[in-house]
């Protein structure tokens, strides 16, 4: 497969002027560029830049013939909010984005937290996209998530066959913090084609420590940083789209070309990334073997907190704390009563009682799920205005 068909244009990050609006010129020479340069999948969502992404994207393409491009568009069930039915909201996005179809169509962010939407019949999610595609409104169905690979097969199980592809989170550092290994062969085994998010892992990958980069660069002495990233994403068969959201045309430009030339990882260079990933993380060493479990007095799921805390050490995302707020208060890490029963019963000797007080401190400084969907829907509604 030629590479730059699985570079795909991620539109969360669009360039913005000094008020946060989009700059619409920048935005429109990168996507020239990028059609010209044979890029033509375009990936956002219903709450990308308060729904101004897809007005401006859809404006940009409409100069541009139908089959020349590919949208990618997201329902918004992950937003927990009574005022998105799946009807009008699919309706509004076809409209903002100028299309009659969707190429791609996802159910945007299954996590532990919003799977209960998605799965709601009341809502009638699935049943309404399926239907959407029979109608050839949506050309290919599938949906993003940022779950565990557990909640990943409960929700493939669900969906029977439905689902088309899916989007994950994988780049050489979540091959094993976010369990991104395991997440790519369960796809592959049930033949679903995988489409990658955050190959940088939000631009922490762009930049890495001299002290990193110099084993890198001690085996490949022209590569940069992003080129390893992408190459180690490259590698891997099932992957069909690597999305990048990009704000700069330096960037862009820079993609491209590492798109365009076809230089595979070797096995010790693979090797090597790995070993690099893993001086970056300074994880807690739990290997979620389960042992606290049994006699913790609340019933606490301790593995799920310290992977957790482990990925909010280092990145204080939104989409960890989402799925932490699915839990109910008596099941959060503020639960614990710091017993110890926990400890004695760890392999590892992890003192689980600290590393929860610490985690706390940092759900602490970070506003919750639902404080963030309150404050995208006000958005929203302000920029319907
Ligand atoms: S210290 Fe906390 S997590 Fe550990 S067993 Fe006691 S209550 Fe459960
Ligand atoms: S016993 Fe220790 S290593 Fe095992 S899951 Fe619990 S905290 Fe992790």
């Amino acid at each position: 497969m030629e590479n730059i068909k699985r570079f795909g244009f991620g539109c969360m990050r669009l360039p913005v002027d000094e008020n946060d609006n989009i700059n619409i010129a920048e935005t429109e020479k990168m996507i020239d560029y990028a059609l010209k340069n044979g890029v033509n999948y375009f990936d956002t969502a219903y709450v990308y830049h308060a729904g101004k992404s897809e007005t401006v994207i859809g404006e940009i393409l409409k100069k541009y013939p139908r089959e020349s491009f590919m949208i990618a568009d997201k329902y918004p069930g992950h937003q927990i909010c009574d005022s998105y039915n799946p009807e009008e909201t699919f309706n509004e996005q076809l409209e903002r984005c100028k299309v009659d179809y969707f190429d791609y169509y996802l159910l945007h962010n299954i996590n532990e937290n919003s799977i209960k939407v998605y799965t709601d019949e009341k809502w009638g999610i699935l049943e309404y996209f399926k239907e959407q595609k029979r109608l050839g409104k949506i050309r290919h169905l599938g949906f993003s998530c940022h779950c565990s690979t557990e909640l990943l097969k409960e929700f493939l199980d669900y969906c029977d066959g439905a689902m088309e592809f899916c989007q994950i989170q994988l780049n050489y550092l979540d091959w094993t913090l976010q369990d991104g290994k395991a997440k790519y062969e369960l796809l592959t085994e049930r033949n679903i084609p995988v489409y990658i998010m955050e190959p940088l892992r939000g631009g922490k990958l762009a930049t890495l420590s001299e002290e990193s980069l110099n084993k890198l660069k001690a085996v490949r002495d022209n590569a940069t940083a992003v080129e390893w990233a992408f190459r180690f994403l490259l590698n891997l068969p099932n992957v069909k789209m690597i999305l990048s959201g990009m704000s700069e045309f330096s960037q862009i430009e820079e993609n491209i070309a590492i798109f365009k030339e076809n230089i595979p990882l070797n096995e010790n260079e693979n090797k090597l990334l790995l070993e690099v990933a893993e001086t970056l993380k300074n994880s807690v060493p739990c290997t979620a073997c389960g042992y606290c479990l049994k006699d913790c007095p609340m019933q606490l799921n301790i593995p799920f907190f310290i992977s957790i805390y482990n990925e909010l050490k280092i990145q204080k995302a939104v989409s960890v704390r989402m799925r932490l707020d699915g839990l109910p208060q008596e099941k959060q890490p503020s639960a614990c009563i710091s017993c110890g029963m926990c400890t004695q019963n760890c392999p590892q000797k992890i003192n689980v009682p600290e590393e929860l007080n610490n985690l706390n401190e940092i759900l602490g400084t970070m506003p919750t799920w639902a404080q963030i969907c309150e404050e995208r829907n006000k958005k929203m509604k302000e920029s319907k205005k």
